[in-house]
């Protein structure tokens, strides 16, 4: 069952199509990465999908299609972005970001035990609760920008480049922690990442991307095991 169909999604910056008739699809429960070389689009896909940025095409999400829906209506339905850079409200404590977070959820005590939740799995956020998110270091916010997604409880969890900037360590946890979700919450993950290996390690099925449109696809394995992949991507 697929829980993301887009087709033939066309979407650019002014005049510059980025996007050309994308196509792709995430099954219900999965982690599927989305893989390709700087600027082939996959920044821009993220944006249309979550409707930052305006597209043509089709975008099924549960049975709902998007086109044309705000972006926090599609929050609202369960589809939240992670954007590149992390996005956190600096000037808030972790916490306040915690709660801003949860908008789409009206239960006081369901956003308390939600943020109790993921301090059980992010124990720094918790120990840095009332410190303002400027002041953590890039794993941190990172880990609070994913922590704020998950407040809003999604179906889907999109990431854009977790592991930009982070050490290697780092990046290892937080990809520990998207397969605890997955397994857990069976929350579906879309993963844009230039790390492709282990992005491909813990994702049951990818997508590699080239001028806006996908060039290659199959299962984590098959492009683990893939030349192509090998040459671009792996330093093969
Ligand atoms: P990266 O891995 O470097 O983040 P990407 O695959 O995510 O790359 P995008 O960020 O989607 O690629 O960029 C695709 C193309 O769109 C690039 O040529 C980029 O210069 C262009 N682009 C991105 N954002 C804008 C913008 N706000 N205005 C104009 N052009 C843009």
């Amino acid at each position: 069952m697929s829980m993301l169909t887009v087709e033939g999604l066309d979407a650019g910056y002014g005049a510059t199509n980025v996007l050309r008739k994308l196509s792709f699809s995430v099954q219900r429960g999965a982690i599927v990465a989305l893989l390709g070389a700087n600027g082939a689009g996959k920044t821009t896909a993220l944006r249309a999908l979550s409707g930052e940025i305006p597209a043509r095409g089709r975008i099924a999400f549960n049975g709902v299609e998007l086109a044309g829906l705000s972006a926090a209506r599609r929050v609202e339905l369960g589809l939240a972005l992670v954007p590149q850079g992390r996005g956190t409200f600096t000037d808030f404590t972790v916490e306040e970001n915690l709660e801003l977070g949860a908008y789409t959820v009206a239960s006081r005590g369901q956003i308390a035990a939600d943020i109790e939740r993921w301090y059980a799995l992010f124990p720094r956020l918790r120990e840095r609760r009332r410190q303002p998110a400027g002041t953590l270091s890039g794993g941190e916010q990172q880990m609070l920008a994913i922590a704020r997604a998950l407040m809003s409880r999604p179906r889907m969890l999109m990431c854009d480049e977790p592991s930009l900037g982070l050490a290697p360590a780092i990046t290892q946890e937080m990809f520990a922690i998207f397969e605890r979700v997955n397994a857990e919450q069976g929350t579906t993950i879309l993963i844009v990442e230039q790390n492709a290996e282990l992005t491909l390690r813990i994702a049951s099925r990818g997508y590699v991307m080239e001028v806006g449109e996908i060039m290659l696809e199959g299962s984590a394995a098959e492009l683990l095991a893939s030349s192509t992949i090998q040459n671009a991507y792996l330093g093969a």
